[in-house]
């Protein structure tokens, strides 16, 4: 593994940063008072050809690799987690998935609009009885002919609201003996009859993006937007899952980034008992604690993306990345507070912001139990990845490239 960028790979990197702290950072802060997500991210994100960076060209991506994607995501969370929200849904869990199982003509009519930021796009697989527990979807898809009828309600979508496409998951046969065979997805168009969406309000972080509810009341869709075989819903879904949580290790790497720097800016600063508080020991010790996390966490998405780029299955790499830098940056956050001591408690500096945000990295996308389960089972050989009917392409820069 040679993890040296390429020339194209930092200019990404670059071009991402400083969109994020010129355009992004001096908003940040009243869009998280008010709730609200600005009006101009998702429309920025589309013309610098961010929504659609590590898909080909020809589906109207920018043709970069899944690498750039991991950076780009670490430098939209430095500076914002919510922008990285973004990136993990539309791209993560939506785009991937449907560039990794969707037939061609799927990927020409729902996924072109997409890389190029024409639609936005969302995943619909959380309901209020069924988080961890996947199996447990209440939501139907009943076959009437060519179509199919979608009925139940997604809870903390991110998106909801903002979205036009919806990658849904529901229960085509309610009497399946194993249940997680009984699930099948879809690329759902919003606006169709029948569909009602709401933002949920009151969340503790993620305040300037958007979070929402999806329910379906008889909505009709054709035989045509069910994405792979019927009964592959819940291996599709858990395969997106594989690219979502990619993208919420390298932004948790930037959150831990930005702890480190944040508190090593004000360590230098402050004085107490006549010297800069970074002089304390102690101080010291939560410093290079980040500096430790930020590491390993560089490394282990770095690794991920990498197999990626290769076609190799990652499951259990991103899965480890992605428990490992959520928890450090939630570890970290908290860590940065202590550094700054009372103002640290307010908004006035941003590691709060920070510490509100990082908690729900370690819920969404799969909690930390559930992450470490996986790599318990991994360990004690209970658990296996068996090959899939479709996997996630390998990077392959001639192909990508090209009209
Ligand atoms: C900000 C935000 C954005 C989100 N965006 C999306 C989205 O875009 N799309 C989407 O589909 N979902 C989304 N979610 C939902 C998220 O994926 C779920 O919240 C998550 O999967 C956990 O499910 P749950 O909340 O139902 O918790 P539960 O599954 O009910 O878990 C509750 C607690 O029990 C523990 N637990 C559960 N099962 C086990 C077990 N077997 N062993 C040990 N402990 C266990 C959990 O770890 C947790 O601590 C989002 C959530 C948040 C907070």
């Amino acid at each position: 593994m040679d993890f040296a960028l390429s020339d194209e790979q930092r200019m990404v990197q670059q071009m991402v940063r400083e969109f994020a702290q010129k355009e992004i950072a001096p908003l940040i802060k009243e869009s998280d008072r008010s709730g609200q997500m600005n009006p101009i991210v998702l429309p920025r994100l589309a013309e610098l050809g961010i929504l659609g960076i590590c898909l080909p060209v020809r589906y109207g991506g920018q043709g970069m690799d899944y690498i750039s994607l991991g950076l780009v995501c670490e430098e939209l969370e430095a500076v914002d987690s919510t922008l990285r929200v973004v990136m993990s849904v539309h791209m993560g869990l939506n785009s991937l998935g449907l560039f990794q199982w969707a037939s061609e003509e799927q990927k020409q009519r729902f996924l072109k609009p997409q890389a190029r930021g024409e639609k936005i796009a969302c995943f619909g697989l959380t309901e209020s009885g069924a988080g961890s527990d996947v199996a447990n979807i209440q939501s139907t898809a009943r076959r009437a002919g060519n179509e199919y009828i979608l009925n139940g309600e997604k809870m903390w979508i991110s998106l909801a609201t903002k979205a036009q496409h919806c990658l849904w998951i529901g229960k085509t046969d309610p009497k399946a003996s194993d249940a997680h065979e009984g699930l099948s997805a879809f690329l759902v168009e919003l606006e169709r009859p029948g569909v009602k969406t709401g933002d949920l309000h009151g969340k503790l972080g993620m305040r300037a993006g958007s979070t929402g509810w999806i329910a379906m009341q008889d909505v009709r869709v054709p035989e045509g937007n069910r994405i792979g075989e019927e009964g592959e819903g819940f291996k599709i879904a858990m395969a997106c899952l594989d690219n979502g949580r990619y993208t919420v290790a390298a932004g948790a790497t930037g959150l831990i980034r930005a702890c480190l720097e944040a508190s090593t800016r004000y360590a230098q600063e402050r004085q107490a008992f006549g010297r800069q508080i970074g002089r304390f020991q102690l101080v010291q010790q939560k410093i290079a604690t980040m500096v430790q996390s930020y590491e390993a966490a560089r490394l282990l998405y770095l690794r991920a993306g990498w197999m990626k780029n290769q076609g190799l299955r990652n499951t259990r790499e991103t899965s480890l990345a992605k428990w490992f830098s959520t928890e450090a940056s939630f570890q970290a956050a908290s860590e940065a507070i202590q550094v700054h001591g009372a103002y640290g408690y307010s908004d006035e500096y941003e590691v709060e912001r920070y510490l509100r945000n990082s908690k729900g990295a370690v819920i969404y996308e799969g909690t930390s139990e559930i992450h470490q389960l996986m790599q318990a089972g991994y360990a004690l050989g209970y658990r296996k990845d068996t090959a899939l009917r479709c996997e996630l392409p390998a990077y392959d820069a001639a192909v990508w490239q090209c009209a």
